[in-house]
């Protein structure tokens, strides 16, 4: 992203009408510029009102990610976290695996104003406009291997939902492996990726996508039901304060999960399970699908369901999971076509 179109971002943030001439003149550029800067914001999909005579005006405020902010409400946590703002990357969990790889410290976030090319799983794609979510990346080292971090997306989704639940949002759930939903709509994504030995020590890279205030253009990309946690809570909510709520319940829960893994978190996951008792099929990676009785999380954090023949289980990798009624969905024939 340009620094002139962050910085014409900067001076719309407040809400209030910004002339062209007022903002080329405060920036040092030609309305021109100015005006390619408001073509950038709407590519980015941020929402941006133009009124003939009084100029370009936000329909809603944006507050900008800020580290020393998020710092401030992070307060005690703060020295657990090591956080980079970067103002456009790729993906933040791309970027944040390089810085891994070599040798980030544990607690490293990697959170982004604008991601290019937001991935969720199996290479499918996480749209997120400018200013309208968080989107960001988190390290975490364990000691253990990787193979005893199954659970691990699943104790996310716990500290995500119980965030969502203080930021005013009720009947939040989850829906395995890794999405949040209110209201059977998707209001945050998450996608986990694990590096080192079996044996340990390991590392995730834990990315998390929450859309926070849905635009018209973000809406139009998602092909599927979502939604937003302005809608969710009905609150205005700032995202750097939001940013630190939720990686102070992270903080908490990854502890906890090092310690115990997810055995202890599993009631509350089931508490808040979108699927429970109800019929639903689970897409295997070769198309196939097997339909049963949601059972909910062993505590392993594999997916038990009740066929025909008895109950079986299903750890997450290639899978997904979709209520019984529904048609192979477009996302997957997308995806495939992509490969
Ligand atoms: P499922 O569990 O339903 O199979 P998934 O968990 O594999 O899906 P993710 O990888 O978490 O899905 O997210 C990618 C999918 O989420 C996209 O294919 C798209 O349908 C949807 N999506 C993308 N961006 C958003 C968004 N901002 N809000 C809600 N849904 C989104």
């Amino acid at each position: 992203m340009k620094r002139l179109t962050m910085d014409v971002m900067r001076l719309l943030s407040d809400g209030d009408f910004h002339s062209g001439e007022a903002l080329a003149q405060a920036l040092e550029v030609s309305r021109a510029s100015v005006w390619n800067a408001i073509r950038d914001l709407e590519a980015m999909q941020l929402d941006v009102y133009k009124v003939h005579g009084r100029g370009y005006r936000l329909p809603r405020p944006v507050s900008p990610l800020e580290r020393e902010r998020i710092e401030q409400h992070l307060g005690a946590h703060a020295a657990r976290y090591t956080l980079e703002i970067r103002t456009a990357v790729d993906s933040t969990s791309t970027a944040l695996l390089e810085r891994a790889a070599a040798g980030a410290v544990s607690g490293t976030v990697v959170a982004a104003e604008w991601q290019a090319a937001g991935r969720g799983r199996l290479g499918r794609p996480w749209h997120a406009g400018l200013g309208g979510g968080l989107t960001f990346s988190l390290l975490w080292r364990f000691t253990r291997g990787a193979g005893a971090l199954s659970g691990l997306s699943l104790a996310v989704g716990v500290a995500l939902a119980r965030t969502l639940e203080q930021a005013g949002a009720r009947g939040v759930k989850l829906k395995w492996p890794n999405d949040v939903l209110w209201r059977n709509r998707k209001l945050a994504g998450i996608l986990t990726e694990l590096q080192g030995d079996a044996l340990g020590p390991s590392a995730a890279v834990i990315g998390i996508g929450l859309n926070v205030r849905l635009s018209r253009g973000t809406r139009a990309r998602i092909d599927r039901a979502a939604t937003d946690l302005e809608t969710a809570s009905g609150r205005r909510l700032e995202r750097n304060q939001l940013l630190a709520q939720v990686l102070i319940e992270l903080d908490r829960v990854l502890t906890a999960f090092e310690r115990e893994g997810f055995g202890p978190l599993r009631s509350e996951w089931q508490r808040r399970h979108a699927h429970q008792g109800r019929r639903v099929a689970i897409e295997l990676p070769d198309g196939a699908r097997e339909s049963g009785i949601a059972r909910g999380v062993a505590e392993d954090g594999a997916f038990v369901l009740d066929t025909r023949t008895g109950p079986k289980r299903y750890h997450s990798g290639e899978m997904s999971l979709r209520p019984a009624s529904a048609r192979k969905s477009k996302t997957i024939e997308t995806a495939d076509k992509r490969r």
